[in-house]
């Protein structure tokens, strides 16, 4: 976008804003992270500002897999333990069989060892607690990246970007 004039980069600390042909002319610091080709290195660029914007993002996470486990940022909401894809799974909080519903206030991550604990039964039944209520997430800039994924250049531009805490406050 930025090399067909669409955006242009703008620096984090002083604001100011580059074409591409004045960005490739930047100086890079020797530790950032840069985009290489076989003839140039280029400084990768953390913040653009569009140059034409016509297309308000909803404002509604849609519930998807993919997006549970961005919610409950790859936790089990059990046990608090952080797992990769595989050792997660989408635990109902109330179970199906007890008529609990497939949406963001029934559905959490749980490990294998989790969900295989409290198999068919209820937060009461099994003596679990959940970290947090689960709610259907606000739509944010941030809605499909992890946390870590976060550079925290944004936090000048886009508010939401503190990072959330185990705790509901
Ligand atoms: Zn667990």
């Amino acid at each position: 976008m930025v090399f067909r004039d669409a955006a242009r980069i703008v620096s984090p600390e002083t604001l100011a804003t580059f074409t591409f042909t004045e960005w490739i002319e930047q100086p890079i610091p020797s530790n950032e992270p840069a985009i290489r080709s076989p003839s140039i290195r280029i400084a990768a660029p953390e913040v653009v500002l569009l140059a034409r914007y016509d297309r308000v993002p909803s404002h509604e996470a849609p519930f998807t897999r993919r997006n549970l486990f961005l919610r409950d940022d790859f936790t089990c909401q059990y046990c608090g333990r952080r797992c990769t894809t595989d050792h997660l799974s989408v635990d109902h909080v109330l179970p199906r069989s007890r008529g609990g519903s497939t949406s963001w206030e029934n559905c959490v991550l749980a490990c294998v060892g989790c969900n295989a604990r409290k198999a068919d039964r209820t937060l009461k039944e099994v003596g679990f607690h959940l970290l947090r209520n689960p709610v259907r997430p606000r739509w944010t800039p941030y809605l499909n990246l992890r946390p870590s994924q976060r550079m925290d250049s944004w936090s000048r531009f886009a508010p939401e970007h503190k990072r959330r805490t185990a705790s509901n406050s």
